[in-house]
């Protein structure tokens, strides 16, 4: 049992002001007053943790390595991008991918992320053979989410061909399963019992698995777990899908499967109107990761229309170009705002605001991604997973309550976030992860091997 005393709170989508808050001893908000009990820790503004429902953990070893042309290239686009990529997920080993993991995890958790949807396709040994405990790669990102403190959403990642009726590629062959049974089995060698985990059922992209395998995926598996794919990131899969499915991609999905609130789908730039106004009625949600998106020229998602249509939308770091969910919000909206040369694109009545609406919106669509059932919006019963910010942040101070979700996500950096609570217990505290030394020097002994 411990006592909070919190300057402001954001629960259940309102500000209260001065509070005390009381977590059990699993770190479950079992009481909210405004009497002062006999001793407390003080925390300044807190807000429900952000939700991270897209992460490639082993990418962010190679931020900063693909931004410059390659010699001898003419342009350079997505593909050229994934040729990097290849080359460190042919190579990093399984100590290495825990140690980037676990310190990427933990600097998400200094960006106020309580939560991480770890989309996980790096399955084989170097050699493309299965290791002899299949699901190794997969416990070694929960072994990093465990160290850090932070929910993990496993979701290992079925892969079984390079694209539309091609053979996987040798640079592939550490993530193929060649048929559902396979990949059933490696979801099944991925079960753990920890509060903190949760496991997830998803298909790389509809180019990686044939039509049947991906139905079967995610119509033979237990319905309670959330469903996660790629889909429609860039034109040049749109256009193989017309050519081999005779459908574009989204449209393939609502004509074949039941989308709800179930499936998640990441990017899905490259809609039509009729796509994008039928995937927002079927409840599903999409996972919008804006700066990988943008740093890899994918395009721009269609969210004013979307909105409209009360589509569910979360957001995703990706690549980890970025890590800091602020900055991930904003440019969802300024993306949109530059395209149509508006301003508070979102808001489709008087009154409402453009922080509230994204934050709210991608909180709960957050959740859908994880598939956490419960709400987890700091309402007495739920975790106490919070960002603490720091209420003297000068964006902040003298604000109303009504404005400081819009000054923290438009105007404020990341020196905002003071600390980060996990289930009752502070992981980042005074900015700092509480087993930073010895995570940082893990993180560097692998750097140094991976890019030597
Ligand atoms: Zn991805």
């Amino acid at each position: 049992m411990k006592w909070w005393k919190v300057e402001k709170l954001y629960s259940d989508g309102k500000w209260l002001d001065t509070c005390f808050v009381n977590t059990d001893e699993r770190g479950i908000i079992a009481k909210i007053q405004n009497e002062e009990p006999d001793s407390f820790e003080s925390l300044g503004l807190v807000i429900p943790g952000f939700l991270n429902a897209h992460s490639h953990a082993f990418q962010y070893s190679m931020v900063g390595l693909s931004e410059h042309l390659p010699v001898g290239a003419k342009g350079d686009d997505f593909w050229s991008w994934r040729k990097v990529m290849y080359g460190l997920a042919g190579k990093i080993n399984p100590d290495q991918l825990q140690a980037v993991a676990t310190m990427l995890y933990s600097e998400m958790a200094r960006m106020g992320f309580t939560s991480v949807a770890e989309f996980h396709y790096l399955h084989h040994n170097l050699d493309g053979k299965p290791y002899d405990n299949l699901g190794e790669m997969g416990q070694r990102l929960y072994a990093a989410a465990k160290e850090v403190g932070i929910n993990i959403t496993l979701l290992p990642v079925f892969y079984q061909r390079g694209d539309f009726k091609q053979e996987a590629l040798p640079q592939q062959k550490r993530f193929i399963s060649r048929t559902t049974v396979d990949y059933l089995k490696l979801l099944a060698s991925l079960q753990v019992n920890d509060p903190l985990f949760s496991l997830g059922v998803c298909v790389h992209s509809l180019r990686a698995v044939s039509e049947g395998s991906v139905l079967e995926a995610f119509i033979d598996t237990d319905q309670n777990l959330p469903a996660h794919l790629h889909i429609a990131e860039q034109e040049k899969e749109v256009e193989s899908c017309l050519k081999y499915l005779g459908k574009r991609p989204v449209q393939w999905l609502l004509d074949n499967l039941e989308l709800s609130d179930r499936y998640n789908l990441v990017h899905a730039t490259h809609l039509d109107e009729g796509e994008n106004k039928q995937l927002a009625e079927s409840g599903a949600n999409v996972v919008i990761c804006p700066t990988t998106e943008g740093n890899l020229g994918d395009g721009l998602f269609n969210l004013v229309e979307y909105i409209k249509a009360k589509g569910n939308f979360a957001i995703g770091t990706d690549g980890h170009f970025n890590l800091n969910p602020l900055e991930e919000l904003r440019l969802l909206d300024y993306g949109q705002r530059l395209k149509l040369k508006k301003r508070n694109i979102m808001c489709l009545e008087g009154g409402q605001d453009s922080g509230e609406i994204l934050f709210n919106a991608t909180q709960k669509a957050g959740l859908l991604a994880m598939g956490i059932k419960d709400s987890r919006s700091l309402k007495v019963g739920d975790p106490f997973d919070v960002a603490v910010l720091n209420p003297e942040h000068p964006v902040l101070v003298g604000k109303a309550p009504k404005y400081l979700l819009s000054a923290l996500i438009y105007s404020s950096d990341s020196s905002v976030f003071a600390g980060t609570i996990v289930a009752g217990n502070w992981v980042v505290n005074n900015g700092k992860h509480i087993k930073n030394r010895e995570i940082a020097d893990a993180f560097k002994k692998a750097q140094l091997e991976l890019l030597k």
